[in-house]
Parts: structure tokens; C-alpha cells; sequence
């Protein structure tokens, strides 16, 4: 970007160097996933720490900070404000927390995995809870140093999604959660739910690759910017704004597993590859929010990869790849659509997944706000499970120990997966009133949606924060009301409900 202020090409300088240095340390942590021998982690791991701390060091040069607080309250460009406002934020944490606790974090949080890993495998929550307790003091001590109106909470989740807050999740996820709910009983009350689709097939990695690589071409998303590799658990990773990789994994017994998880990370990695090239290698770079970037994957995973007629237009492709005699047009679109309340988080269906969301946000919000004790979350669990789901998990390998986020210190980020799915129905509503949504997917032509949100969303890059992108967007601020319609349209057709 072009700038005549002096301050801020100091600033534009110094983020260049980071923004390179965070560069090449995606390119080895793609590396770490897709590509190296098992002997090499330990070197690995070094490599990073150093880049890591040659970021640290950068953030934390006085000149950097002082540039940013002589520019507050200056007359600037909308482009130079929000260069100030995305590198005053990023660069929070590392002002206003003491180096001693984000060390210390560090430490305890990579003990922390290996007890999270081996009391999930003895599915042991007493293994955890020490590294827990640790964690969950560090995070109350560092939203202490972060700034906050009302909620110590709100801090945290201001490192994930720009000024999100308990108070503006509370009055989204509580009409959700009750919506949602009700609903899920409807479905298991109906005559469909009882049909159980069955994968007995065998679908070669190579064919599942050959119908990734199909789709990828048509949402444009091109070899030369991009690849598609394999890895344990599927991710996008920016080296550069024309280097936006994807990664998946196939099953041999299922292929919608590879299926959704390529077209959702191509979500993600069409929106990088469509942010104005002006903002390359400065703060306006990248998605601007985790929400909003969950909001491009699911849009694509759900609204396109699992819409019955976007189904219909790819199943004789389906049927030409895997030769599976049993496969109709009907079971691909119930296989793909099956609602099914479950335990686990990450196989959950488009209608239970926000409620695993709301039962993570509610715990996190208690044990950050000192309303339960770490001790208590493995009963707290158990109980919402039984008041959302109408099941209980029989072992906290099911229930609270499985996922990875909190071993991390993560505290805050979960709520921005339901974020994406809200921000996804809400933009889908407005672009449907542009485009000829329907006709579109069931001839399989999504370049003019592709189109449509480069210009109203991934040129903006991080230039509106998520509140006003979406007011821009859509004309409202977000809601669970687009959401809601949409899943009780859909699932009211396929689980024919009245
Ligand atoms: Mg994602």
C-alpha cells in the first residue's frame, strides 16, 4: 500500500520483516506436517522457537510501540487507521503482558500436551487437571494485563475475533441454543431419522484425490497457487499471498471425510488468495478474523459441498470414480446430510455442531470467571451434554477431554467455529438476493460465486473488522436468525418434517 506518512512507513517497515519471518515459519510447520521424517521433530522444533522469538523481539522494539501511540488519535487514511488498529492489537499482547508469563505459558503448555494426550489415551482426567488448573490461572492472569470493559473473558476472546464479547455471545447463543435443541428433537421424532446410511464401500485415495482435484478446479483454485497434500489432520497454511496450501486425508472406508475437509480448506484458502495484492506483507494482509475465515470454509464445506443440488450435479462423477453399485443419488446426499447427536465435537453434523460450541463457551466463561472449579468440568460436561444432546459420555475421552484447545491455552477460540457457521448463513442470504444461487450449483458453475465473494468479502483482506464487515456486507449485524432458517429449511425437506 502507498502511504506519505512518515509514522506509518516506519511502521509498514517493521511489519514486513515479521509478516516475512511468519512466512517462512508456515513453510516449515507445513513442512513439519506434509513432508518430514519422524528423527527430525527435535531440530524442527528449535528452528521455530527461534523464529518465534525473532518475532517476539520485533514486536516488542520500543520504537514500534511509541510509533503506535503517537499515531492514536491522528488524522489518517481509512487504510493507515486500520494498519495502526490491526498492529495495536496484535501487538497487545506482547506490550501489556509481561514476558515472564507468556515464557511461562510456553512451558506449561507443552508439558500440557503430553498430559492431555496420555490422559485422554487412559482417559484419566486427574493426568490433566494439574497442567489445567496451571493454565486456566496463567489465562486469568493474562486477561488481566489485556484490557476489558466487563468480562475478564472478553479479553481472551478479543484475541480471537476482534471485540467479541460475553455479552454479544450470550444473546446469539442463547435463542441458538434453544432453537437448535427443540429442533434436533423434531428430527429424532421423524420416520427418516431411523434409516442408519451404511459405508461399506472401499474408495481409493487415488479416486477420492481425482474428485478433490475435480471440485478444486471448479472453485478455481489453481496449482499455481496452490497445492493439495496429505496430512494427519487437514489445515491451510499461507507461505505467500499466490501460496496458499491445503491438506487433507482419505479414508479408505468413507470418502466424505476427504470429501468436506478439501472443500473447507479451499474455503479457506480462496479466501487468502483473494485479499487485495496492495495489502501483501503488511497488517491489512490475510483474513481478518478467524470467525469470518471459518465463515468461507463453512460456507463452502456446507451451503455448497453438502447442498442437494450441487449434490446431483457431481453424482454421476461419484459414480464414475468409485463404481459403487449401492451409492444412489439419495443415499449421497442422506450420507452427507445425516444428523446425528454424537459426542464428539469435530463429527458432528451441521445442525448438533453449534450446540458442542455453546457447551465449550459456557464452561469457558465459568472457569474463567471463577463460577466453577477445573475440578468440576468433567461433571459440568456431562450434565449440558444431557441437556442439549439428551446423552451422556461414559468416559471423559469422550466428553471433556477430548479436544486439543485448552492443553494449548486456547482459551476463547472455540466460539469463533459457530461465528463462521452464522457469518456463513447470514452472507449466503445476502448473496442469494444477487446470484442465481440454485441454478448456479446444480450446473456446478461456482465461479460467479467464487466472484462475488472476492469483491463483497476476500479483497477487504483485514481492512474491516468482522462487525463491520458484515454490517457491509449483509446490512445488519450478526444474528442467529439466517442460521437458524436455514438448517430448519434444509433439514425440515430432507428429514421431512411437517
Ligand atoms: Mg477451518
Amino acid at each position: 500500500m502507498q502511504t506519505k506518512n512518515k509514522s506509518i512507513q516506519l511502521l509498514l517497515t517493521k511489519y514486513h520483516e515479521i509478516s516475512l519471518l511468519d512466512k517462512i515459519k508456515a513453510a516449515l510447520e507445513w513442512d513439519l506436517n506434509v513432508n518430514m521424517p519422524s528423527k527430525g521433530v527435535e531440530g524442527r522444533s528449535q528452528q521455530s522457537t527461534l523464529l518465534t522469538e525473532l518475532m517476539t523481539d520485533l514486536w516488542l522494539k520500543p520504537e514500534l510501540k511509541n510509533t503506535l501511540l503517537e499515531l492514536q488519535g491522528t488524522q489518517l487514511t481509512e487504510d493507515e487507521q486500520a494498519v495502526v488498529r490491526n498492529m495495536y492489537r496484535l501487538g497487545k499482547y506482547y506490550f501489556r503482558v509481561p514476558k515472564k508469563i507468556i515464557l511461562e505459558k510456553s512451558e506449561i503448555t507443552t508439558k500440557a500436551f503430553v498430559a492431555w494426550h496420555e490422559a485422554k489415551q487412559k482417559n484419566d482426567f486427574k493426568i490433566f487437571r494439574p497442567y489445567l488448573e496451571k493454565i486456566v490461572s496463567l489465562e486469568r492472569e493474562i486477561a488481566s494485563f489485556l484490557e476489558y470493559k466487563d468480562n475478564p473473558y472478553d479479553a481472551l476472546l478479543d484475541l480471537y475475533e476482534p471485540d467479541l464479547n460475553v455479552k454479544f455471545l450470550d444473546s446469539i447463543f442463547t435463542p441458538l441454543r434453544n432453537e437448535l435443541s427443540q429442533f434436533i428433537i423434531k428430527i429424532k421424532e421423524s420416520k427418516k431419522y431411523q434409516d442408519k446410511s451404511s459405508f461399506n464401500g472401499r474408495y481409493s485415495p487415488k479416486m477420492q484425490q481425482k474428485l478433490g482435484a475435480y471440485i478444486l478446479d471448479l472453485m478455481q483454485y489453481s496449482n499455481a497457487e496452490g497445492r493439495l497434500d496429505t496430512s494427519p489432520h487437514p489445515f491451510t497454511t499461507t507461505l505467500d499471498r499466490f501460496d496458499v496450501r491445503i491438506t487433507t486425508k482419505y479414508l479408505e472406508n468413507d470418502y466424505r471425510s476427504s470429501y468436506a475437509s478439501i472443500i473447507h480448506e479451499a474455503g479457506h484458502a480462496l479466501y487468502e488468495l483473494g485479499v487485495n495484492p496492495h495489502y501483501s506483507y503488511t497488517p491489512l494482509e490475510g483474513g481478518v478474523s478467524l470467525g469470518i475465515h471459518e465463515s468461507q470454509s463453512r460456507f463452502w464445506e456446507n451451503q455448497v459441498g453438502r447442498n442437494p443440488l450441487f449434490l446431483k450435479f457431481l453424482f454421476p462423477i461419484f459414480k464414475t470414480l468409485f463404481h459403487e453399485d449401492e451409492m444412489t443419488y439419495e443415499s449421497l446426499v442422506h450420507g452427507l446430510n445425516e444428523v446425528k447427536p454424537g459426542f464428539i465435537r469435530i463429527e458432528a453434523d451441521e445442525v448438533t455442531y453449534n450446540l458442542h460450541i455453546i457447551l465449550r463457551y459456557e464452561i469457558e466463561r465459568d472457569i474463567i470467571n471463577n463460577s466453577i472449579k477445573v475440578d468440576d468440568i468433567p461433571e459440568y460436561w456431562r450434565d449440558k451434554m444431557q441437556s442439549l444432546f439428551g446423552i451422556t459420555p461414559s468416559t471423559d475421552a469422550e466428553g471433556a477431554l477430548q479436544d486439543i484447545h485448552w492443553s494449548g491455552g486456547s482459551f476463547g477460540y472455540f466460539p469463533t467455529y459457530s461465528l463462521g457457521n452464522l457469518y456463513a448463513a447470514q452472507f449466503t442470504h445476502t448473496l442469494k438476493k444477487e446470484l442465481s444461487f440454485d441454478d448456479l450449483l446444480a450446473s456446478g458453475e461456482l465461479g460467479p460465486i467464487v466472484e462475488w465473494l472476492r469483491k463483497n468479502i476476500h479483497t477487504y483482506g483485514s481492512l474491516y473488522y468482522p462487525h463491520e464487515l458484515v454490517q457491509r456486507v449483509t446490512g445488519e449485524d450478526l444474528n442467529s436468525k439466517y442460521f437458524v432458517q436455514y438448517i430448519k429449511d434444509k433439514y425440515s425437506s430432507l428429514y421431512q418434517l411437517k
